[in-house]
């Protein structure tokens, strides 16, 4: 299963459904099977929170809570990708500032 299919996951992860804190990962609502980009702080989804994200396996990272707006409510949600290269791309930015 592709993720990269015709979404636009910047955009995606710019959206306030996104969330603000933490690093990107596509994530599926168990609820509704929704895909959508989701930030998640690294302490909610593993535990070996000193690793760098980018390095992190989505296999290994464990589901966490998250609004979902199709089931209007906080769900769970399943990690099925680390989106390095947003991250990346984020940390280029910074370094800009
Ligand atoms: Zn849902």
């Amino acid at each position: 299963m592709s993720v990269e299919t015709d979404r636009d996951l910047g955009a995606e992860l710019a959206s306030p459904r996104a969330g603000h804190r933490g690093i990107p990962v596509d994530a599926i609502c168990t609820g509704c099977q929704t895909v959508h980009v989701k930030r998640v702080r690294p302490s909610e989804v593993t535990k070996t929170t000193d690793a760098d994200p980018v390095t992190l396996d989505a296999r290994a990272l464990t589901s966490f809570k998250h609004v979902c707006y199709r089931c209007q409510t906080a769900t769970w949600w399943n990690p099925t990708a680390v989106l390095s290269g947003l991250v990346e791309t984020e940390r280029a930015a910074e370094e800009d500032r």
